[in-house]
């Protein structure tokens, strides 16, 4: 098989960069090469045009984007994006991380992204429903329990993800829960959800710690770059465990409080103010000034290429956990692997993972139509996630693998095995 040119909006550092890693993963793993020219590329690209009539009578045009990266294990499963910056570059980024990270813990599913280029903290909620409705039309024919479930992601809700599922169910004519996950509970959705990545990424800092010998305890201090659900369910329940937050974050800025902040009253403000800018019981510091803060655990929750070189060569934590994808660029990374070996780097693919079992959790009760006690879903997510990161640990010690390509190393031999044995159609 021989390589094409990538179509031109594939052009996009983001998704250069997730490339470059699969190329670099696939040499280092001897990947078939047919399967590695099929896999470097997503395998369906869907834009469309979403014209809104705003609030104020005008209409406005909106882009929005579906990609399905590669479904040979299962269904597409991935999150829906609303950012002003999404692109389909972007969202194809994103969606083959999710073909990684489903492989990675097992979970029959392939990977896949959506979103919508716009600025949901600015539009009203009406406007914001039909968007939501409109896109979810447009995509219509390539959504669906078997085809592709979309779930929540930066700037989207349940209450995005209930309108996706009405809008498809109407279209249906009958109701289908299972086209999204992520849903309020009184819909089908599951419990845990809306914790699932911040659990995850929890379990996965315990089970670093320990490898570490290091104590989540009083004396372990947390910084957590965004705090929406990703970063703030994972501080809450660091918090919960008796762990020292000192600082937290999100797009207005950051605060900091040595002797630890009440993690609670920090999201209970976010929830009222909808930003940190003006939160008044800690310090107001700047980026650099948090990224050089003494602490043992660094939770990385806004979105991607974040922590730099520049700013990687300050930091002074043990663990680096990845709950946003994608959040370290290429040269901070390869710094740390070179030059900072005593910090263990938690991967986003595996460190973020929780959200998306807890979504096929989701899909599955929906499916069968038999919901899990919150318990059930908690020690199953627990395992999951125990078992991927010591899968991946085990992987990273015998070949000398940074955990990083560990964890990309095995998603990928899971898709690439699973392919071969498929083989190719027609
Ligand atoms: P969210 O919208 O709930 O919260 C994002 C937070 O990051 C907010 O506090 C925001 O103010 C902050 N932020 C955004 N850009 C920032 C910047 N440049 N600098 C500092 N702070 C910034 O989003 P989320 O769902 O928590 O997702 C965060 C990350 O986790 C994303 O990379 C997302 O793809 C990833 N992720 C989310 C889930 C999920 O279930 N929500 C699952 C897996 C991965």
């Amino acid at each position: 098989m021989t390589v094409q040119n990538l179509p031109p909006e594939l052009n996009h550092p983001f998704f250069k960069k997730v490339q470059k890693q699969f190329d670099s993963i696939s040499g280092l793993i001897s990947l078939d090469h047919n399967i590695r020219t099929r896999l470097r590329q997503p395998y369906r690209m869907f834009s469309v045009s979403i014209p809104i009539r705003l609030d104020n009578g005008q209409v406005r045009l909106f882009h929005g984007y579906r990609v399905h990266h590669n479904d040979t294990l299962g269904p597409c499963k991935g999150g829906t994006r609303f950012s002003p910056d999404v692109s389909v570059g972007e969202v194809s980024a994103l969606a083959m991380l999710m073909t990684w990270k489903c492989a990675l813990v097992g979970l029959p599913l392939g990977g896949s992204k959506g979103g919508v280029a716009c600025d949901p903290y600015i539009r009203s909620r009406n406007e914001l429903q039909r968007i939501t409705r409109r896109y979810t039309s447009e995509i219509i024919n390539f959504i669906g329990p078997e085809i592709d479930s979309p779930g929540p992601d930066m700037g989207t809700d349940e209450q995005v993800m209930a309108w996706m599922m009405d809008t498809y169910s109407r279209h249906k004519g009958g109701t289908v829960n299972s086209v999204v996950t992520g849903k309020p509970i009184a819909i089908g959705g599951s419990l845990c959800r809306r914790d699932a990545t911040g659990m995850g990424v929890v379990f996965t800092i315990e089970e670093a710690a320990s490898k570490l010998k290091l104590k989540l305890d009083k004396d372990c201090r947390v910084i957590v770059q965004g705090s929406g659900n990703v970063g703030g369910v994972a501080a809450r329940i660091l918090h919960s465990i008796g762990c020292k937050v000192v600082a937290m974050n999100d797009i207005s800025g950051t605060i900091y409080n040595e002797k630890g902040l009440d993690v609670n009253d920090v999201l209970d403000y976010l929830q009222e103010h909808r930003t940190l800018a003006n939160y008044s019981k800690g310090e107001l510091i700047n980026k650099e000034t948090f990224f050089s803060l003494d602490c043992e655990v660094l939770i990385l929750a806004a979105t991607e290429n974040q922590l730099t070189l520049d700013l990687a060569k300050k930091i002074k934590c043990r663990i680096i956990a990845e709950g946003a994808n994608s959040p370290t660029t290429q040269d901070a990374d390869d710094f740390l692997s070179k030059e900072r070996p005593d910090i263990f780097i938690i991967p986003d693919i595996l460190c973020n993972a929780g959200g998306v079992t807890v979504s096929y959790f989701e899909w599955v009760q929906g499916l069968q139509n038999f919901f899990w006690s919150e318990h059930e879903i908690r020690e199953k997510l627990k395992q999951i996630m125990t078992k991927a990161f010591n899968e991946i640990y085990r992987t990273a010690q015998k070949k000398e693998f940074p955990m990083r390509t560990a964890a990309l190393a095995t998603g990928i031999e899971k898709v690439g095995s699973a392919m071969l044995l498929r083989g190719l159609f027609p």
